[in-house]
C-alpha cells in the first residue's frame, strides 16, 4: 500500500514536471529531457565512431597523410592506395554501396542512420549535451530562455555559445585537413598564413555547424533532409521501428492516487515523458512520423515509467506493423527487398575490391590524331600522329621504354631510340606525341592494328599495352 502511495506521489510530481512536454510544431526551441537508458548508451557508443573523423587527418601512411583528398594534385590517398581520376568509377561504386546500405538498413530498421550516425543529429546531440551541462535540465533551460537578461543568464549563454563555437571550429579545421597537409593547415591557421580558400572553407563549416546543430536542430530533419521525405517508400510493414503498442497502451489516461477506473485503462499513463525526451518533439503514440529518427530514446523513457508504475517494460519498443497485428515476421534474409539490396551491395563491394586490387601503377591513354588521319612524307612513307598521356601513379620516378608492334607492315616509331628510356615523374601525368611511319607497299589494309607497350626499366614487372590503329591510304 505504501509502495502504491509512493508511486502515485512520484507520478504526480512527474505529471507536474512534464506539463510542458508537447509535440513540436517548429515554433520554439525543443528542450528535450536527457535520460539514461539502453538506447542512450547505444547512441553514445555509435556517436563515438565520429571520433575517427577527428583523428583521421593526423594518421600518416608512408610519407603522406593516410587519408588525403589532394584536389590540386587530382588524386586521393586512402591509406596505401592512390585513387586517380581514371579510377573514379570506384568512387561511383562506393556511392552506390553507401546508398544501398542506407536503403537496406532503412528497410529493416527505419532511420537508424539518422538516430545514431547522422552528423546532423550527432552534432545536435553534442550541442544539447553542452547546453544541458551549462543551463541545466530541460525545465531549467526553458525557464532560462524566458527569464529576463541577468548576469547569470549572460554568463551561461556566453559559455554555451563559446563551447559551441569551439566545437564548430574544430569541426571546420578537421574537415579542411582532409584536403591538405593537416599539420601545415593548423600552422597556417594559427599564424594567419593559411590560403584564402582554407579560410573560406573554415568559415563555411563554422557557420554551418553552429547554425545547423545549435539553432536549426530537428528542423533540418523535418524540412531540409531529403531522406526524411523518401523514407516512407523505403519502410514497409516488416520494418522494425520504435512503436507504441496501442493494443496495450490504450485507452491511455492519467493515473491518480485514488483512481477507480485503473482497470479500464491501458498501460499508457499519459505522462508524455516519451514526448519530453524526443529530440525531434514527436509523439510516438500518434504512429509513424517523418520526424521520428528512430533513436529509441522514447523507449528508455517509457521503460523507466513502466518501472515506476510496476508494469512490464516495452510499451514502446522496436516492433513492426505486422508484429503489432500478431503476424510473425519471416527471417530478414528472406525478404525480397533485403535480398535485392544485399545483391547490389555485394556487387559494389566486389567491384571496389577488384578495383583497389588491380589499380595499374602506370596508365596509358593514346589518341590517334584525326586531322589529318595520315600524312604522306617526301620520301613517300605514310605517317600517323598519336597524342599520349602516361600517368605514373607510384611515389617514385619510373624509367620506362615505349615500343610499337604492328599486326602487319613495317610500322615503326620515328626517333625510336629516344623512347627506349624515358622517365615518368612520380605521381605525374606526362603528355607527349609520337609519330609512326610505314611504307605504303608494306601495308596490307587501309587500317593496320598496332600495339603500343610501356615496359618498366626501374620496375620490370610494369607492362602496360594499348591497342590503336595505323591508318594508310585506301587499298
Ligand atoms: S507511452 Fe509511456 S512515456 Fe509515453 S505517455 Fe504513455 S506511459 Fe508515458
Ligand atoms: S519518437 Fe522516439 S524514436 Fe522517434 S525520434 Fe522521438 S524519441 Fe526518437
Amino acid at each position: 500500500m505504501s509502495q502504491n502511495r509512493k508511486s502515485a506521489d512520484s507520478l504526480e510530481d512527474l505529471y507536474a514536471d512534464t506539463l510542458h512536454y508537447h509535440v513540436n510544431t517548429g515554433g520554439e526551441t525543443i528542450h528535450a529531457k536527457r535520460m539514461p537508458g539502453r538506447f542512450r548508451n547505444l547512441k553514445w557508443l555509435t556517436m563515438s565512431t565520429w571520433l575517427a573523423f577527428f583523428i583521421g587527418p593526423y594518421l600518416q601512411w608512408g610519407d603522406h597523410q593516410a587519408i588525403l583528398f589532394d584536389i590540386p594534385g587530382r588524386k586521393f590517398h586512402l591509406f596505401g592506395a592512390t585513387i586517380w581520376p581514371q579510377d573514379i568509377w570506384m568512387l561511383s561504386l562506393l556511392l552506390i554501396l553507401l546508398a544501398i546500405t542506407l536503403f537496406g538498413v532503412t528497410a529493416v530498421a527505419g532511420r537508424v542512420f539518422c538516430g545514431y550516425f547522422c552528423f546532423q543529429t550527432v552534432w545536435t546531440d553534442v550541442f544539447t549535451w553542452i547546453e544541458d551541462k551549462i543551463e541545466g535540465n530541460a525545465i531549467q533551460r526553458r525557464r532560462l530562455d524566458k527569464a529576463a537578461w541577468s548576469a547569470d543568464k549572460i554568463r551561461k549563454k556566453t559559455l554555451k555559445h563559446s563551447l559551441w563555437l569551439l566545437v564548430s571550429i574544430l569541426t571546420g579545421i578537421t574537415f579542411a585537413a582532409y584536403f591538405t597537409d593537416a599539420f601545415e593547415l593548423w600552422n597556417g591557421y594559427l599564424t594567419f598564413s593559411a590560403p584564402y580558400i582554407a579560410w573560406v572553407v573554415l568559415a563555411l563549416f563554422i557557420a554551418g555547424t553552429y547554425i545547423l546543430a545549435g539553432f536549426m536542430r530537428e528542423q533540418v530533419c523535418f524540412w531540409l533532409c531529403p531522406y526524411a521525405r523518401i523514407q516512407s517508400v523505403m519502410v514497409d510493414k516488416d520494418s522494425i521501428l520504435p512503436t507504441y503498442d496501442y493494443h496495450r497502451g490504450e485507452p491511455r489516461g492519467k493515473v491518480k492516487s485514488k483512481s477507480s477506473d485503473a482497470a479500464t485503462k491501458g498501460d499508457c499513463i499519459d505522462c508524455k515523458m516519451c514526448v519530453g525526451v524526443c529530440p525531434t518533439g514527436v509523439d510516438i503514440r500518434e504512429g509513424l512520423s517523418e520526424g521520428c529518427i528512430t533513436c529509441g530514446l522514447c523507449i528508455d523513457a517509457c521503460d523507466s515509467i513502466m518501472d515506476k508504475v510496476g508494469k512490464p517494460k516495452g510499451l514502446i519498443r522496436y516492433l513492426s506493423h505486422k508484429e503489432m497485428d500478431g503476424v510473425t515476421l519471416p527471417p530478414v534474409f528472406k525478404r525480397p527487398r533485403v535480398i535485392t539490396y544485399s545483391t547490389i551491395f555485394m556487387l559494389a563491394v566486389t567491384g571496389i575490391i577488384y578495383g583497389l586490387a588491380t589499380i595499374p601503377p602506370v596508365e596509358l591513354s593514346i589518341v590517334h590524331s584525326r586531322q589529318p588521319l595520315f600524312m604522306r612524307m617526301s620520301d613517300g612513307s605514310i605517317q600517323n600522329k598519336y597524342t599520349i598521356k602516361a600517368v605514373n601513379k607510384l611515389e617514385t620516378d619510373q624509367r620506362v621504354s615505349l615500343t610499337v608492334k604492328s599486326s602487319s607492315g613495317d610500322v615503326h616509331m620515328v626517333k625510336e631510340a629516344y623512347f627506349k628510356d624515358i622517365t615518368l615523374k612520380a605521381g605525374k601525368m606526362v603528355p607527349f606525341s609520337i609519330f609512326l611511319q610505314a611504307t605504303p607497299a608494306s601495308l596490307e589494309h587501309e587500317n593496320t592494328d598496332v600495339q603500343l607497350t610501356i615496359q618498366g626499366i626501374t620496375q620490370p614487372d610494369i607492362t602496360v599495352t594499348y591497342d590503336s590503329v595505323f591508318v594508310g591510304p585506301k587499298k
